[in-house]
């Protein structure tokens, strides 16, 4: 009989799972219907040797001291700042928009405080900001607007940023000076072997058994559990009784080119020509070596794997049916960015993933002997893995169940809006 089912093996699940074997001395039995562990920040090396991430480019940031620190017993760490390039009137410029962006574009030479006029006089102030097109016309004007954000957004979402919440381009990072990185979090760090070796040591600890290519449908019945950790899409686990919730999806078409480096930044975006709205080339991210270079065109589209929930006033509404739902399943719980249809970065799925496992180990009945303290101070078997980037080693179990995962998990790392989904 395993304690727990776990539904999906990317980060939350995993997650889930590490803490509850390793922790807790659970067993776990985690299935994914995919061939392979990670979710969508699986990676692996392609026909060519290179390291590529399956479902577009994952890069890990976060200013959540304790999720990088839950993290770093399963991976060292590369020091890695992103930096993404927009293609606007035939000239590749820095994004988000900066000095160098507005003197480039329009063969200026401003300071930053001339540029704080500038950005002041092309701003066109609005009463009250209800949509993502307020958000940026009321910042930047409506020709950076029309340059920068409009067609792409249309190309992401489907739909004109004056139909899109707010939330979407909460708050758009213009900046007068000439920093060129796309984050600004505390920590900035890929996997330094890659994502999914970091989740095969997540998934190592031997209460833990893994089932790939299983939907869990096909086992829930055979297969005795006491409790499910669900982590795919809430509307399906209902069998969409109040209808489907509406995600965007992406079509990948991946690459090799037979040069060693292709474009001058990791990433650049095209908001206004092709049909696909960027172009990674993974060497950049990864650090890897190779005379080949590997890129990926990201193409939005409506239907296909569900990946960005689509936020929306009525959606929010829907979703608040299937919550009231979820809420009232006993012995089941729902986590991760499908199940709980939020917008989430992998540092805030991992926070959320860590506040319910604290949420379980708040329950008396597991283990009412034992305090919480003291099961959370347990050292994980891995913990001796130590991260590259040097931190004060405070005690990382302790991130399970502290305040500062859950504001993560509500105000993440500082994500970059400024009209694409990453
Ligand atoms: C294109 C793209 C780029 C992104 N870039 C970034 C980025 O740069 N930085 C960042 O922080 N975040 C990024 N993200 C977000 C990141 O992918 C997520 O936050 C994270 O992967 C979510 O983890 P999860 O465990 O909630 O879901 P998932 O990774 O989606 O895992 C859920 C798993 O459940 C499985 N599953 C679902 N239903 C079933 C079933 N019935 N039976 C069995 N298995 C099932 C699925 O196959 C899947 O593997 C990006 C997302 C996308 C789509």
């Amino acid at each position: 009989m395993f304690d727990y089912l776990i539904v999906g093996a990317g980060f939350s699940g995993s997650v889930l799972a590490e803490r509850l074997a390793s922790q807790l001395g659970k067993k776990v039995l985690v299935c994914d219907r995919r061939n392979h562990i990670g979710g969508n920040a699986y990676d692996h090396y392609n026909d060519a040797g290179i390291l590529v991430h399956k479902y577009g480019p994952h890069i890990f940031h976060t200013n959540s001291r304790d999720v990088f620190e839950y993290l770093s017993n399963f991976t060292e760490w590369r020091r890695y700042e992103h930096r993404v390039l927009a293609s606007v009137d035939g000239q590749l410029v820095p994004m988000p928009i900066n000095l160098d962006t507005i003197n480039k574009l329009y063969g200026l030479n401003l300071t930053s405080f001339e540029l704080n006029d500038f950005f002041a006089s092309v701003a066109e102030p609005k009463e009250s900001i209800r949509t993502s097109e307020d958000v940026v016309v009321s910042k930047v004007g409506r020709e950076l607007y029309e340059k920068f954000f409009r067609n792409y957004t249309i190309k992401q979402w489907g739909i004109d940023p004056s139909e899109l919440d707010k939330s979407v381009t909460a708050r758009v990072p213009t900046r007068t000076n000439r920093d060129d990185r796309y984050f600004t979090d505390t920590y900035q760090a890929m996997p330094l072997h890659g994502f999914t070796r970091m989740f095969e040591n997540m998934l190592s600890h031997p209460n833990i058994k893994v089932m790939l290519n299983v939907d869990y449908r096909e086992i829930q019945k055979m297969i005795p559990f006491k409790e499910m950790i669900y982590s795919g899409p809430v509307d399906e686990f209902f069998d969409y009784r109040y209808g489907k919730l509406p995600y965007r999806s992406l079509d990948f078409k991946h690459e090799t080119l037979n040069e060693s480096v292709h474009q001058p930044a990791a990433v650049v975006n095209y908001p206004n020509e092709h049909l696909y709205t960027r172009v990674t080339e993974f060497k950049y991210l990864t650090g890897q070596e190779h005379t080949k270079t590997s890129l990926v065109y990201e193409y939005p589209k409506a239907e296909g794997d569900p990946y960005y929930p689509v936020p929306r006033p009525e959606n929010a509404e829907l979703y608040k049916q299937y919550k009231a739902l979820a809420d009232s399943t006993p012995g089941v719980h729902f986590v991760g960015r499908l199940a709980t249809y939020k917008y989430y970065n992998m540092d805030q799925v991992v926070a959320q993933a860590l506040s319910v496992y604290a949420k379980i180990t708040e329950r008396p009945s597991w283990h009412p002997e034992e305090s919480v303290a003291a099961r959370v101070s347990a050292k994980s078997p891995s913990s001796d893995r130590r991260s590259e980037i040097n931190l004060d080693q405070t005690s990382l179990t302790h991130a399970a169940n502290s305040s500062p995962a859950k504001n993560i998990e509500k105000n993440g790392s500082s994500k970059s809006l400024s009209t694409k989904a990453d």
